[in-house]
């Protein structure tokens, strides 16, 4: 039975919500591109409901947009899918969206993608079919290639996956982007994890079960540029590497055992001059040189704790990562839409 082909036994159920998707859409200032990615969106959802009789809603997170997009979310026209629009009252940051589109998903799996375009949806159904057809529960999708980005970047990025998975059990994929797709079971997982500071690359790879890769040629952004700068990508690595890992902290021990060794060694190199032949050891430059790399070292380290001492108090305080200010739910079975989405009362 070696060879035994994957169960193919229909997971679909359609009209239980439990086993439909949601497609969760993180927007920020999306709103040129908005209505022409929910038409993509629809036409892909409707080949699902069709072909797999998988329901299907998409889920937009407003994350406190200043050009109207959360408004035009809500208005986006719900057929063949349900259409949620949640605003958060402020910008939160997209990982806070993410977990606000986590929390809000009314069906069993969720797909997670952006909504300025670079995540293609034609390759939605690829990612439906690794779920469904060959059992996988995390199917992520990673940059084929980064040829266009600087040699700087990619090694910056080799380092940062480097140190993060720097005696892991379950190494974080690198290359792995936002754009994937957790089957129930992952769902339940990743809603179990308490956490605030939120890193969700790391958390969907750190919660196991059977992960798979696709690769994918990003797009262009479809409008704007990205969000993202130099500090706010290196904050992004530093908060993630401290919510996820204490490999610092461990390269702080390893470097202070690598300069005992060399003190040691430096002392009885000393020791050794002084007693046998007498020298005298020339005193000013190593004392001086010494006293920076270890002044530095130390102050390097202090800094590196207090980044997981701030993780420590943002856990402690306990406070909630996003709030909402207007959801609305348009749903693709109701026989007459209302003009104006219904308002759920949170
Ligand atoms: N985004 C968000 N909140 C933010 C910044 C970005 O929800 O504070 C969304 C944004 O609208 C997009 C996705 O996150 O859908 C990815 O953002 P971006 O394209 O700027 O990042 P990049 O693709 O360059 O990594
Ligand atoms: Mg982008």
């Amino acid at each position: 039975m070696a060879d035994r082909p994957a169960d193919k036994s229909p997971r679909t159920a359609s009209g239980d919500p439990a086993s439909g998707l949601s497609i969760v859409v993180p927007v920020y200032n999306e709103a040129p591109g908005l209505a022409h990615l929910h038409a993509r969106l629809v036409e892909v959802a409707r080949r699902l409901t069709s072909e797999r009789g998988l329901a299907v809603e998409i889920v937009y997170v407003d994350d406190g947009s200043r050009d109207g997009t959360g408004q035009i979310a809500a208005g986006l026209p719900a057929d063949a899918v349900d259409v949620q629009a949640i605003t958060l009252s402020r910008n939160f940051g997209k990982e806070a969206a993410l977990l606000a589109g986590l929390d809000h998903a009314r069906f069993g799996a969720i797909l997670f993608m952006d909504g300025d375009g670079q995540h293609p949806p034609a390759l939605i159904e690829t990612l439906v079919a690794r779920w469904l057809d060959d059992g996988y529960d995390v199917v992520y999708t990673a940059k084929a290639h980064r040829e266009n980005e600087s040699w700087a970047r990619r090694k910056l990025v080799h380092g940062f996956y480097w140190l993060i998975n720097l005696g892991a059990r379950q190494k974080i994929p690198e290359d792995a982007g936002d754009f994937r797709l957790l089957s129930p079971r992952a769902v339940a997982a990743l809603r179990q994890l308490p956490e605030r500071t939120r890193f969700f690359k790391g958390l969907a790879s750190w919660i196991g079960y059977r992960q798979v890769r696709v690769d994918y040629e990003p797009a262009p952004r479809a409008h704007g540029q990205t969000t993202w700068d130099l500090r706010g990508l290196v904050g992004l690595s530093i908060d993630g590497l401290t919510a996820f890992s204490v490999a610092p902290l461990r390269v702080a021990s390893v470097l202070g055992f690598v300069f005992a060794i060399v003190a040691l060694l430096f002392g009885v190199q000393i020791l050794i001059e002084t007693l046998l032949f007498g020298g005298n050891v020339a005193g000013y430059p190593s004392l001086i040189v010494s006293a920076m790399v270890i002044g530095s070292v130390q102050l390097i380290m202090i800094g590196v704790l207090g980044e997981y001492i701030g993780k420590v108090l943002a856990e402690l305080k306990g406070r909630p990562n996003y709030f909402v200010s207007e959801r609305s739910l348009n749903t693709a079975s109701a026989e007459a839409k209302p003009k104006t989405p219904a308002r759920i009362k949170k």
